[in-house]
């Protein structure tokens, strides 16, 4: 009896040690992806570089980097293809997504201009979600303009708290070097800083 006592007693203390052992409990959040533009809307051209095509790249690993942090990732594009914003609402909403990022790239015709720039639709739903992100982005080495409201119809009509991210100037020439170096660090590092502001959203 004693040692049966014993013997459940070791068992309980292992079976305790092992929930202690186990990794931390990845996330489960649900994230909506939204690659800007796209098909017959390439969004901002500066020389050969298309907003629609940077915006899917840095989406696509904005993609992997959710999904290996464990969430559940929702795009409203993989490929080149043509969406108005009520489709990508309707994408987001009916996979019940928990928050919206769009990305997109900002332009300007003075070349020397770079800035990141998070715009929100919703007043009350939108507005704290819009600057979680938006902070984030400061890491990105370039002058941060903060939040401003912009009456997007994606933004308005998605459920959940949901930002447009002017990441960078595709018309900034340093931007552009940076874009077109072959390397794919500049839109990697953009997706890790917008993973990094979904992240603290969430508390992960
Ligand atoms: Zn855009």
């Amino acid at each position: 009896m004693k040692v049966r006592a014993l013997v459940a007693l070791f068992t309980v203390f292992c079976s305790m040690f092992l929930v202690w052992a186990l990794p931390a409990q990845a996330t489960t959040h649900r994230v909506c992806v939204d690659a800007g533009h796209g098909g017959t809307d390439p969004g901002a051209v500066y020389k050969s570089l298309e907003e629609k095509n940077v915006t899917l790249d840095i989406a696509t690993r904005l993609q992997t980097l959710l999904q290996t942090a464990g969430y559940t990732v929702v795009m409203t594009r993989t490929g080149d293809t043509t969406l108005d914003n009520s489709q990508r609402a309707a994408i987001c909403n009916n996979a019940h997504a928990e928050v919206l990022t769009s990305i997109h790239l900002n332009a300007s015709s003075d070349h020397s201009i770079d800035y990141t720039l998070g715009l929100y639709g919703k007043i009350s739903k939108d507005q704290a979600f819009a600057k979680t992100v938006n902070s984030a982005m400061s890491g990105l080495g370039i002058p941060n303009n903060g939040i401003s409201h912009f009456a997007d119809g994606m933004l308005l009509k998605a459920v959940m708290p949901a930002t447009l991210a002017e990441t960078v100037f595709i018309s900034s020439d340093s931007e552009y070097g940076l874009l077109t170096d072959g390397t794919g660090n500049r839109q990697q590092q953009i997706a890790q800083f917008l993973l990094q502001g979904i992240n603290t959203w969430f508390g992960v």
